[in-house]
């Protein structure tokens, strides 16, 4: 079936974005609809909460068994629906598959009930912690990785205690669909629901009454979902898009850097939040790295077949903003080193590497997600430092160095940064990840991940009676003067 004629207005159409098939369709869910999924969540959760660690560790781990002994035909269907080559496809499963394994397997350890200390002044208290789930989370999601980055939040969301209420990208509906649907083969109750549509879907997630709604997607998207939270003082988190800069130092491997370059900014079709979107390479290296990413970038090809290096572009809108992002690099004076505006060859975009481009140009300032890299020659590494900063988005950074790269690190002003490899601090499940300023606020993945979707619960109790009652009106008549004693000889010398 190619054609979306047939449908009801209640129901909408995910493509294949390499040839415009129909793969699935799936209901317009409307605000009763996500209203009804909710009330059944909170329910479920009484139930998942129950569960308890381990029970929940065992379920999760179920699932993961599933999805890891089903890969292919799944990777077969992220093909079909996002249009990634399956080899990309297998890859963001493995990645997603470890962090569902580590979320389940850390949750106990990162935010079960533990002791800290009680202080001097309440030396007579036991001091504990644990973190208490939410209840709901709502977690909306992108098509760009329409498993990985949605199960970043699920994973941690359920790993916690909490059910999962799930909208997906009105482009990956289907995928987001076999996620539930194998979760459901595990666990019987609505502990991990989906619900489709557009946008007036997910804005009534945010407006449902859930306890936490987990945003990935864009800026604008993001502000549209925090101003919808706000009216129920619903806490979000949101993880929104990037500019990542890739700084290639004057001691780089030229080599190593163009490669991991060119798999940064033009894997996944550019269509990657944390993608390597512009270049800084220190006028020392500068020619070598751009005749080196240039052959590179002449070997590879958008396509739908096996040996294609990359799939489509997802979003037909997107190929738009691709365009207008090349010419006005062009318009304002930048060489097209590779490809150019006739690379945008819908739905696909062959590579582009573009120079000399001006800071301010779209190309350079927004978010372009396509198959293109600029490279600007800088002076040294503290100008690299500075145009990387210069910049509304700080999600991720690349350095490729042989010595400098940790001290550059330390000076970049984003969420996340990889120091000789591209994109790492994504595959490591331990480590936090967002962004600052436009890429968003709060933290998926690793330990932070977990305690964003709980809330800390502090419970004291009393050992023994304390020394000195100062909690009470029938203090004792030395009360004030023990005080002043006890402060002054425990706080009041030294200070140096
Ligand atoms: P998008 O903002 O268009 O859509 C994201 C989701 O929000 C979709 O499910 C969409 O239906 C929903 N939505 C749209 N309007 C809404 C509204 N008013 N209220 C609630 N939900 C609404 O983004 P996209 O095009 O799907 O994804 C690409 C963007 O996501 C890029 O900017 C990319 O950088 C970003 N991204 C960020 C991360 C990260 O972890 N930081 C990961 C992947 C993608």
């Amino acid at each position: 079936m190619t054609t979306t004629e047939a449908r009801p207005a209640t129901m909408f159409d995910s493509l294949n974005p390499a040839t415009g098939e129909v793969v699935a369709s799936f209901r317009i869910d409307s605000a009763e609809d996500v209203a009804l999924a909710v009330a059944r969540a909170r329910k479920a959760a009484v139930w998942w909460q129950a569960q308890g660690y381990k029970g929940r560790k065992r379920l999760l781990r179920k699932w993961r068994s599933i999805i890891a002994s089903r890969l292919d035909e799944f990777a077969a269907l992220m093909h079909r629906e996002n249009g990634k080559p399956e080899i990309d496809a297998l890859l963001e499963l493995s990645l997603a598959i470890e962090h569902l394994d580590w979320a389940s397997g850390s949750a106990k350890k990162v935010l079960g009930r533990r002791r800290v200390g009680s202080g001097l002044l309440a030396a007579n208290q036991w001091a504990s912690i644990e973190y208490m789930p939410y209840g709901v989370v709502g977690a909306i999601g992108p098509w760009n990785y329409p498993v990985f980055t949605p199960l970043g939040t699920i994973s941690y969301a359920l790993a916690a205690g909490n059910a999962v209420v799930f909208k997906p990208s009105e482009y990956t509906p289907a995928i987001g669909k076999w996620l539930v649907d194998t979760f459901a083969e595990v666990v019987k109750e609505p502990v991990f629901q989906l619900i489709t549509g557009y946008g007036e879907t997910g804005n009534a997630l945010c407006t449902s009454g859930v306890d936490k709604l987990a945003f990935t997607g864009s800026t604008a998207t993001g502000k549209r979902v925090m101003a919808a939270c706000s009216a129920t003082l619903t806490p979000v988190v949101i993880e929104c898009g990037g500019k990542d800069a890739f700084i290639v130092a004057s001691d780089a491997d030229v080599d190593a850097a163009a490669e991991a370059a060119l798999f940064g900014g033009m894997g996944n079709a550019g269509q990657t939040c944390a993608g390597v979107e512009r270049v800084y390479a220190v006028a020392s290296v500068y020619d070598a790295f751009v005749a080196k990413l240039a052959e590179g970038a002449r070997k590879l090809r958008a396509g739908e077949d096996e040996g294609a290096s990359y799939g489509p572009i997802t979003m037909p809108s997107q190929i738009d903003i691709i365009k207008r992002h090349i010419d006005d690099a062009i318009a304002r004076g930048g060489k097209a080193v590779v490809g150019g505006a006739d690379s945008v060859q819908p739905p696909y975009v062959q590579p582009v590497i573009l120079t000399d481009v001006p800071e301010d140009s779209s190309a350079v300032a927004e978010e372009t997600f396509g198959p293109t890299i600029t490279v600007k020659k800088v002076r040294d590494e503290r100008e690299a430092i500075e145009l990387a900063n210069d910049s509304r988005y700080g999600l991720g950074a690349t350095i490729y160095s042989a010595k400098k790269g940790r001290e550059i690190a330390d000076q970049l002003s984003c969420g996340c940064v990889a120091i000789n490899s591209v994109l790492s601090f994504a595959m490591v499940p331990e480590l936090p990840f967002g962004g600052v300023r436009d890429s968003g606020f709060g933290r998926i993945h690793g330990a932070d991940g977990l305690r964003e979707f709980s809330w800390p619960r502090s419970v004291t109790s009393t050992r023994f009676p304390a020394p000195i009652k100062l909690a009470t009106f029938d203090r004792p008549a030395n009360a004030r003067s023990l005080t002043v004693k006890l402060v002054k000889t425990l706080w009041g010398r030294g200070g140096k």
